[in-house]
């Protein structure tokens, strides 16, 4: 058993069950890609049993802060089981949902979802990759299914030095699947969406846009990164007559028009834009456009920390914007997904925005991706959505 020690004072994190081992907190010790490593103290005490990954800044996830406890098929039986056991105990108003949310569900860097009768696993991290036969048997042995995808694609790998791999890993078929989430009916392909193929974690925000939409009367509405549309199909159905949905990718269009029609709802009252938020917004200001419900859903601006500052620049630039663009008393639902934006910065952040346009607004709530995309207590890095609902004055 190889042994990882952390530099005097580093050994406080994994104290309080923070699950990560940086570069630069490591005194000695180096092992293989994925490879089983024993976490310890300065003077030898046992801190975890964890992934070591050689190229990674996050130089070892803990699987377990528990000595006694073998990293071995029955681990991940065990945390696979967990996970699924803690869905079983949530609201989830549809058949697709995420089975496994990486650190938060003990499991560090396995992201795993379920869309009807398929399961699509990322496995983002050195760990899960070496153990990537033994988590396919588990999570099949849980949920009995027989059809396992793969979308190893994200820029993540690339940081754990791990090349891509798509593809199924059990089973076989069609990669183009329906799924229902609340009363509508969805399309993706989990071959070819972004992530595993739809973004699950907005699921409860989609049904109190809807909500929201019918409660204020809102009728023109402008669903910014609208991917596939999730938030335009939930406009109309709030009683919205006039949906422009905005993303600069086609297929993803292509799809949030099918939707428009899979769910019953007149074509004439979406368009699809297939252009740049920014520009789109600056553009409908210049024309005098005016709506009165906006949602702001951008892709992560702010990956990391270190990315904050020119994140929260962008930010404020498109919140201002759309602002801007709304009807006094018009309602703005305004997101953030990135993990290094803390959700008390994100709100500065549109204050700032506010300031700039030269509007007031009232929040009236706070939300966060659903529950089958956990935080546990000692891992804040699992706080990367936050979103508010804003009533302009
Ligand atoms: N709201 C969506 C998810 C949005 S994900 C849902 O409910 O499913 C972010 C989206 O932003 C992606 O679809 C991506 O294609 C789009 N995107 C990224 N940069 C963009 C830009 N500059 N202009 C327009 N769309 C952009």
């Amino acid at each position: 058993m190889k042994t990882i020690t952390v530099r005097a004072g580093k050994e406080r994190s994994l104290q309080k069950r923070h699950p990560w081992v940086f570069e630069g907190s490591i005194a000695k010790g180096g092992a293989d890609s994925g490879e089983l490593v024993r976490v310890q103290s300065v003077d030898g005490a046992f801190l975890g049993w964890g992934a070591y990954s050689p190229k990674s800044a996050i130089r070892v996830r803990v699987w377990s802060f528990d000595e006694a406890e073998r990293i071995d098929a029955a681990f991940f039986a065990r945390r696979i089981a967990r996970a699924i056991a803690l869905r079983k105990r949530l609201v989830i108003d549809s058949d697709a949902l995420r089975l496994v949310h990486g650190e938060a569900d003990g499991l560090p860097g396995l992201v795993v979802d379920r869309y009807g009768d398929t399961l699509v696993a990322q496995f983002g991290a050195a760990g899960v990759e070496r153990w990537k036969k033994t988590i396919c048997e588990a999570l099949l042995g849980a949920t009995g299914l027989t059809r396992l995808y793969e979308r190893s694609d994200a820029s993540v790998r690339a940081l754990e030095g791990l090349p891509e791999a798509t593809g199924w890993l059990a089973g076989g078929g069609d990669t183009a699947l329906t799924i229902r989430e609340h009363q509508w009916r969805l399309s993706l392909d989990v071959a070819e969406g972004h992530k595993t193929g739809y973004y699950l974690d907005q699921r409860d925000n989609r049904k109190r846009f809807a909500e929201a939409v019918r409660h204020h009367g809102c009728r023109r509405v402008l669903n910014c990164f609208s991917y596939t549309g999730g938030f335009s199909v939930a406009a109309l159905t709030g009683g919205a007559s006039e949906v422009i949905s905005v993303d600069s990718s086609a297929p993803a269009l292509a799809r949030a028009n099918a939707h428009v029609e899979l769910n019953g709802f007149e074509a004439s009252r979406h368009q699809a834009l297939d252009a740049d938020v920014n520009a789109t917004l600056r553009a409908m200001i210049h024309e005098g456009r005016r709506f009165d419900a906006i949602v702001l859903d951008p892709p992560k601006f702010a990956p990391t920390i270190s990315h904050a500052e020119r994140a929260a620049r962008a930010y404020k630039d498109i919140n201002r914007l759309g602002l801007q663009l709304l009807e006094p008393g018009g309602l703005l639902f305004t997101f953030s997904c990135s993990g290094g934006i803390a959700p008390d910065l994100f709100h500065k952040i549109v204050a700032g925005a506010g300031l700039d346009a030269g509007v007031d607004g009232a929040i009236i709530e706070r939300v966060a991706a659903a529950p089958d995309h956990p935080q546990t207590i000692c891992f804040p890095e699992g706080d990367y959505l936050k979103g508010l609902m804003i009533l302009r004055a």
